[in-house]
């Protein structure tokens, strides 16, 4: 069949739609290169499949590819494949109506949606072809069809008028050149394009090469060129090398991956030279559909930023980053690549939020990760006591978020105990069994509460270490849903976990009235205590549900700024009679001087041992141990 020339304009209501595309999504030029590479590929995935299905023979799909060549002298950028190919006829249905009106339709649908429209679109799949017209000012297509027909021209400027004639490519496949006007001038660069492609790109299934404007033309040469190399130097040259990995390690089966190629993988595509904490990878079958792997990154510190990235691919192709509408927000912590064929891309971000396969997509993600977690706790678990504290905060977190993370991967969680090791909740309450039933023993701060501990330890109690924020929110979690657990801080019990037989004698009003003037607070709470351990004088009890309280205030009072409130916690100073000085001061009932003195510093020991001092509390703790330094020397 001979191919009439033909001119045209792309139909009624093309005017309208060239100014649409180049201004609409002005601010992501760069995806013109990514819908016409993805044509690309389509092309040569539909012939492989062909040649399977064997509706066609004798042709070889070992050397399907796509190029990428710029040419600055030109203008142009240039993408070639050897797919199927178009026919006129096809070039006629899919190039000069269909693809536009279905284009029309998109910008129709989703134009009003967002402050400028393209907020409201993820993905932008579906401008396809027309997103050239973006950066370009002129299309040319050379193409010619697997199909015994000849080849097409088809070249269109920017105001859509077009004409196509029969074209004298002669192999099987299609070349788009791009002649790139004024509002595509930045990408006349082979390191812009490059960046594109890498980013788009760089897992798509056939290879993709770019062309960036080096003139070798074999493998080894030792001429100019573009790769960075000196003058002389023999190497491979990148241009010859596709810019792709067509075979990515979420496309393999789990049971086929080893660790090293987690870890290659991980920092190849995160830039990170660090090994990841744990791999979760997923391969959903029917009905889901989907493939991914997940990673924990290792933080140096509490502080180092922990937002993820967790890429969303479509068949191999890079769609976007930290798409929150598909990713639960917890899990975004993680890093990690998702490839999700049947995931309506080109659709509004509501639709995406009230799409019930993208709900089904989330809580798979979740239920995987919390199964990993269990996984490790079962098997290997001395690896994963030493990752716990790397990947707490983000598990506590995800439980607080989820609840089906927490009823799933509840059981997994450790508790870190003081002095080293860990313990999940059901193994602490276990061997506290007999001690204290139901009941948590934790310190804030291993090293502030360091008598506390060691008091709790002697007496054979093990002291869970819950030193961050997020644990006094889990923990609060944790009691509401197990009922009968409390968690409760060393400071909070002292005299419940810690007493000896024996009944205890109430503190007469003169000691209490002393201990109240000297620590110069009023409302101070003085028991006597009858405590296993002697060696401490006086220790100081704070309300649990108080403290808690106190915190939270505090916490909101740094993160608004603002000015800490007072401390509503209530304090109760246990004087512990089986030590000889408390002993001594507790049996008299009239104070001296030194008396005075004495009690100020068993109160501001025992504050020391519960909290930070502030600067004026130091201060006067200094000088009071100065003056008992003082009058022990003069006597
Ligand atoms: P979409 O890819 O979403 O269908 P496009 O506007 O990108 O929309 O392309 C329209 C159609 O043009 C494609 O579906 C395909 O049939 C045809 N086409 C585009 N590029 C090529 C190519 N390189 N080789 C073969 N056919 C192509």
């Amino acid at each position: 069949m001979s191919t009439e020339n033909k001119k045209g304009g792309i139909s009624v209501e093309a005017e309208h739609i060239f100014p649409i595309i180049k201004k609409w999504l002005y601010s992501d030029k760069e995806i013109f290169l990514r819908e016409i590479v993805s044509n690309a590929v389509d092309a040569e995935t539909k012939l492989k499949r062909l040649v399977s299905l064997g509706e066609i023979r004798d042709i070889s799909v070992a050397d399907l590819s796509v190029t990428v060549a710029l040419d600055k002298e030109l203008g142009t950028v240039t993408v070639t494949d050897n797919g199927i190919g178009m026919t006129a006829e096809e070039v006629e249905k899919y190039i000069c109506s269909i693809a536009l009106s279905g284009a029309l339709d998109f910008i129709k649908e989703y134009e009003g949606e967002g402050s400028d429209g393209k907020n409201g679109i993820i993905g932008h799949f579906g401008l396809g072809f027309y997103s050239a017209f973006m950066v370009a000012d002129k299309v040319e297509v050379f193409t010619k069809s697997y199909k015994d027909a000849p080849a097409v021209y088809w070249v269109c400027d920017s105001n859509g008028s077009y004409e196509m004639s029969e074209g004298e490519r002669e192999e099987r496949g299609t070349e788009i050149v791009m002649h790139i006007g004024d509002e595509g001038k930045e990408y006349l660069d082979e390191n812009v394009l490059r960046g594109i492609l890498v980013k788009y790109c760089s897992f798509l299934p056939v290879p993709v090469f770019f062309e960036g404007g080096c003139e070798c033309d074999h493998h080894h040469h030792d001429g100019d060129c573009d790769c960075g190399h000196d003058h002389g130097e023999e190497h491979e040259c990148e241009c010859k090398k596709p810019i792709n990995d067509t075979s990515p390690l979420w496309q393999k089966a789990a049971n086929d991956c080893t660790e090293e190629e987690y870890t290659e993988f991980y920092r190849k595509v995160f830039s990170d030279w660090r090994e990841p904490l744990l791999t979760v990878h997923i391969n959903a079958d029917y009905p889901l559909n989907f493939k991914g792997i997940l990673f924990f990154p290792r933080r140096e510190n509490e502080f180092e930023n922990t937002e993820g990235q967790i890429k969303l691919y479509y068949n191999q192709m890079f769609v976007a980053d930290n798409i929150r509408e598909v990713i639960p927000e917890h899990l975004l912590m993680l890093r990690g690549v998702l490839d999700c064929p049947e995931l309506p891309l080109n659709v509004s971000r509501s639709y995406l939020q009230n799409n019930a396969y993208v709900k089904k997509i989330a809580a798979h993600i979740t239920k995987k990760v919390a199964d990993k977690l269990v996984y490790m706790k079962e098997n290997r678990r001395e690896k994963y006591e030493s990752i716990w504290q790397d990947i707490k905060a983000f598990a506590e977190y995800s439980c607080m978020c989820d609840p089906k993370f927490m009823d799933r991967a509840g059981d997994a969680m450790l508790l870190p105990l003081c002095g080293g090791g860990f313990k999940t909740l059901d193994e602490y309450l276990e061997s506290a069994k007999e001690k204290h039933e139901n009941t948590v023993y934790y310190a804030g701060d291993e090293q502030i509460q360091a008598q506390y501990i060691s008091m709790y330890r002697k007496q054979g109690i093990e002291v869970a270490l819950l030193d961050r924020f997020v644990d006094t929110q889990y923990i609060q979690l944790l009691e509401q849903k197990k009922g009968d657990i409390k968690f409760v801080r060393v400071d909070a019990d002292v005299a419940g976990a810690l007493k000896a037989e024996g009944e205890n004698k109430q503190a007469s009003e003169a000691l209490t009235k002393l201990f109240c003037e000297e620590s110069g607070n009023e409302k101070l709470k003085l028991r006597l205590e009858n405590l296993m351990d002697g060696s401490v004088p006086a220790v100081l009890t704070v309300s649990e549900e108080s403290r808690r309280m106190d915190d939270m205030m505090r916490m909101y009072a740094t993160i608004n700024g603002g000015e800490a409130r007072p401390s509503f916690t209530e304090e109760i100073l246990c004087l512990n009679v089986s030590n000889g000085l408390a002993k001594a001061l507790a049996d008299k009932e009239e104070y001296t001087d030194t008396d005075r003195l004495v009690a100020r510093q068993l109160y501001a020991l025992a504050a020391l041992s519960q909290r930070r001092p502030d600067a004026k509390a130091l201060e006067s703790f200094l000088a009071d141990s100065y003056e008992l330094l003082n009058r022990i020397t003069e006597k």
